[in-house]
């Protein structure tokens, strides 16, 4: 490769960056929850909370979607779908694991229809602990992932403590 063609694909590359950062599309996905969790990400979309002045927009279908974003513990119905989801999505593509039944399996381990929680199904990026996580946290943590993902890397699975105001 010439100067040219290393200074082209290195531009393309920031571009691709950038526009990944700013506009990342995100896809809700509900394998087993309770509804609670999903209620607080619906409220991160209202304005009062607005996500999407990160440039961050809810869409409808996984081939449109940048972050998959999944509540609740994965039940056997369920985990074929999340799969197909998470297929259907362009790489490169995160999860979000929002809630603690997400995390850990919540109030609903051990239950004789849950598989399990999300990451013994899918690789997580993001753990967002709570039951359910306030609206600040699912922005907090989704934003936390933007920045790691800012340098182009596929950031370590974080995990974000629970800022609760007293
Ligand atoms: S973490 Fe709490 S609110 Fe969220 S799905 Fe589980 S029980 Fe419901």
């Amino acid at each position: 490769m010439n100067t040219v063609q290393n200074y082209t694909s290195h531009l393309i590359g920031r571009m691709t960056t950038w526009s990944r950062v700013n506009s990342p599309w995100a896809i809700h996905f509900n394998s087993g929850s309770c509804n609670g969790c999903d209620i607080e990400i619906l409220a991160t979309l209202t304005p009062r909370y607005d996500i999407e002045r990160f440039g961050i927009k809810l869409k409808g279908s996984p081939r449109h979607a940048d972050i998959l974003i999944c509540t609740g513990p994965v039940t056997r119905q369920a985990r074929e779908r999340l799969l197909r989801t998470y297929e259907q999505m362009p790489a490169p593509k995160f999860v979000v694991a929002v809630g603690s039944c997400g995390i850990s399996g919540g109030v609903f381990q051990g239950c004789y229809n849950i598989v399990g929680h999300i990451d013994e199904v899918l690789p997580v990026d993001a753990y967002i602990p709570g039951c359910p996580p306030r609206p600040e946290a699912i922005i907090d943590g989704i934003v936390k992932l933007l920045t790691h993902l800012q340098n182009g890397t596929r950031p370590e699975p974080l995990q974000f403590a629970l800022q609760e105001k007293e």
